[in-house]
């Protein structure tokens, strides 16, 4: 029997990295798509709480998927406990634009959904493109930039080794980030500081108002053994991420202050 995966990002059901990455894990997996209806990037984990979520059921290139009216982890949550699927790996992406250092995967909904997911008990997968051209990431996602196979060849190699030899230990979600142009094979990195030089664009509005457009070049690289210098080099980066954010180095200091 096939494993089961559940597949979701967060440029929405209709992206053309979701359906790379559909095409290659067909071969697999029985792969079942639960993603937002809309694009939904940079929303990180957030949630929704305040608001009911429709869940739809279409037809997208003729294969059928839930189309969820929520963020990305909203999308895992209704597949595991509304659908109760019980995959053996949820796989977010393929992300149109790269998710690389803790800057970016902390707000990346990509990565946001694979968290959710490694948090109420499966493993979970973050697969992200790396674009050219930033202005990629604001296009129709539906535009079929996907034609490369080696890129649905990355999420089905990935995916059959931990099919075949078990989720990385000590790994909550593994963020895999491809290059544009793959020059070198894997590397397994650690999360760089920054993915980009943060700034804002002032502009006026027609009263004259100011208003703000946050934006910023991307970082030129970043020290060996990061994921920003890998994929800098054209080498797939496979990045461990772990669910505790807790500092255990700061036990000690915090207690001799407060304790
Ligand atoms: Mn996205």
């Amino acid at each position: 029997m096939k494993p089961t995966v559940l597949l979701t990002n967060d440029d929405g059901v209709s992206s053309g990295g979701l359906w790379a990455a559909y095409a290659a894990l067909s071969e697999i997996a029985e792969v079942t798509v639960v993603a937002p209806a809309t694009q939904q990037s940079a929303v990180g984990r957030s949630i929704s709480i305040f608001e009911p979520i429709r869940l739809h059921k279409v037809i997208i290139n003729g294969f059928p998927a839930y189309a969820v009216d929520g963020k990305p982890t909203d999308a895992v949550i209704i597949g595991l406990y509304a659908l109760r699927l019980n995959p053996d790996l949820v796989v977010s992406g393929i992300n149109i634009g790269e998710n690389l250092s803790f800057e970016s995967i902390m707000t990346s909904g990509t990565v946001g959904a694979a968290l959710e997911a490694a948090n109420q008990g499966p493993r979970a997968v973050a697969f992200s493109l790396q674009v050219n051209d930033q202005g990629m990431k604001f296009d129709d996602p539906r535009s079929d930039m996907m034609h490369d196979d080696s890129i649905g060849d990355v999420v089905k190699d990935v995916c059959s080794t931990i099919f075949e030899k078990g989720f990385p230990e000590h790994t909550d979600v593994l963020n895999v980030n491809i290059p544009a142009e793959i020059k070198g094979g894997y590397e397994v990195t650690r999360l760089a500081h920054t993915l980009f030089h943060t700034g804002v664009e002032e502009r006026f509005d027609p009263r004259g108002r100011p208003y703000y457009w946050i934006d910023g070049p991307l970082v030129e690289d970043a020290e060996e053994g990061t994921d920003v210098h890998a994929v800098r080099q054209g080498r797939i980066s496979l990045t461990p991420i772990t669910l505790d954010c807790t500092a255990p180095a700061a036990f000690e200091g915090l207690r001799k202050q407060f304790c």
